[in-house]
């Protein structure tokens, strides 16, 4: 049990920090702030996504990230039917675009069965057609359960709640460095004022690695990189040729699915993203850049490492980004008809990706507690889908 009047302050108003919030409110505390440093609530990962509610195809049986988005996926689509948020089960086919892929579709179709997934099927290349007519594929898997949600709307009615249950969020208020005393910790504002909590909560998302510096959080030299994805949209008149979501199958060495097509809750289609090392951890566009984050993600050996193990997937992604006609190849494999002419320019956002000194990026999420402080340190997609699974798990950490 959470004593009701402890105070509880949470560091970052994306989906996370906001639907932990909510959960402790909930519960009956009554004393609760949100710091977040922008003007407004999730400007950032939580507005900038596919709007796919994943449902643990992809992820290692028995990891936190296959837990809680099987359990997260359940908890979303409840809480947008009771509270009248669009969403729409429109299924999710994978395909294979060559015979080489057969093979790891067939790992991937035996990884959802071991998650749970419920109505999990093997397609044929004509049954796929009969799914998505425009698609070319060798073979295929359907995952009936995928949805689409904006995660803004789920964010705003998350931050209705907070409000309404007494909460608040103070916006404007990044913080920078905190004062450790032993049953309460003073958080130090970019402006100098000082917020005193006896619990904290850090959801801060890309800068998730600086906040657990500030909060005295050893994390083994684990760095976060930016990694920018972008998306085209199809053109109106061609948004005919997707029906759902189309993936193809990933590769088994990195975290991101691929380019993808996604059929948007608000109407519209999207194709992306593509996963291109940002120059700034707020940079959405190549010419935002931000030299002394930039420098901090060259100099780091894990990403160093990563560039030699993967050199080809790291200068195509950047070709990718920078020639849409490279883009636009990479989605014919899944549609053949696609053109370049068919394509506007979309959305982009900014996955938070751990690293570690290996070079490796950290698959799972990773949430840790050190007396009276957590840290989401490693929260990348599902973790939108798993918004509601992971507000119980960091609940029930404070309280075990
Ligand atoms: C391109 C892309 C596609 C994705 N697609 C999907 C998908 O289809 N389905 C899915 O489930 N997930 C998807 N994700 C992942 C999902 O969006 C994120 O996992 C999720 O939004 C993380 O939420 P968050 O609250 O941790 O982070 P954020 O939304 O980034 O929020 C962090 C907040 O902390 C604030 N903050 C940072 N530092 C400070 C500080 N010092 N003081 C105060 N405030 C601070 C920031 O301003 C921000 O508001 C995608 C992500 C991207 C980028």
């Amino acid at each position: 049990m959470i004593e009701q009047y402890k105070k509880i302050i949470i560091i970052g108003g994306g989906i996370l920090g906001l639907s932990i919030a909510r959960q402790l409110m909930i519960m009956g505390c009554k004393n609760l702030t949100i710091l977040e440093k922008d003007e407004s609530i999730a400007l950032h990962q939580s507005s900038r996504n596919s709007g796919v509610m994943h449902s643990g195809l992809y992820y290692e049986p028995n990891s936190l990230k296959a837990n809680l988005s099987r359990k997260g996926i359940l908890l979303l689509k409840d809480y947008c039917n009771k509270n009248s948020i669009k969403w729409e089960e429109c299924g999710k086919i994978v395909v294979a675009s060559e015979l080489g892929e057969i093979d790891r579709l067939e790992k991937l179709f035996t990884r959802g069965q071991a998650n749970g997934l419920k109505g999990l099927k093997k397609l044929s290349s004509k049954e796929v057609n009969y799914f998505e007519p425009y698609v070319s594929a060798k073979a295929g898997i359907i995952i009936p359960e995928e949805s689409i949600v904006n995660y803004l709307d789920v964010a705003n009615k998350f931050k209705e709640e907070i409000i309404s249950l007494g909460g608040s969020i103070k916006y404007s208020s990044k913080v920078v460095d905190v004062k450790l005393f032993i049953n309460y910790q003073e958080l130090i504002l970019e402006n100098g004022e000082v917020i005193e909590g006896e619990i904290i909560i850090s959801a801060a998302g890309i800068y998730s690695d600086k906040l657990a510096k500030v909060l005295n959080i050893d994390i083994d030299n684990k760095q976060i990189l930016p990694f920018r994805g972008e998306y085209y949209l199809l053109k109106p008149s061609f948004e005919y040729l997707v029906k759902g979501l189309i993936y193809p199958v990933p590769n088994p060495s990195l975290p991101f699915l691929g380019v993808h097509f996604t059929k948007l809750i608000k109407g519209g289609v999207e194709a992306g993203p593509n996963a291109v090392l940002a120059l700034a951890r707020e940079g959405y566009k190549w010419q935002m850049i931000n030299f002394k984050e930039l420098y901090e993600s060259l100099s780091y050996i894990g990403l160093q490492k990563f560039i030699l193990k993967y050199p080809l997937v790291t200068s195509s992604e950047i070709l990718r980004s920078l020639l849409k006609p490279i883009f636009v190849k990479s989605l014919q494999r899944l549609i053949p008809d696609i053109k370049g002419n068919m394509l506007s320019s979309g959305n982009t956002g900014i996955r938070a990706q751990l690293i570690n000194t290996q070079g490796n990026l950290e698959q799972d999420f990773d949430i840790r507690i050190k007396d009276n402080i957590v840290l989401i340190l490693n929260a990348p997609s599902p973790a939108a889908t798993s918004s509601l699974s992971i507000s119980e798990y960091v609940v029930d950490m404070i309280t075990r």
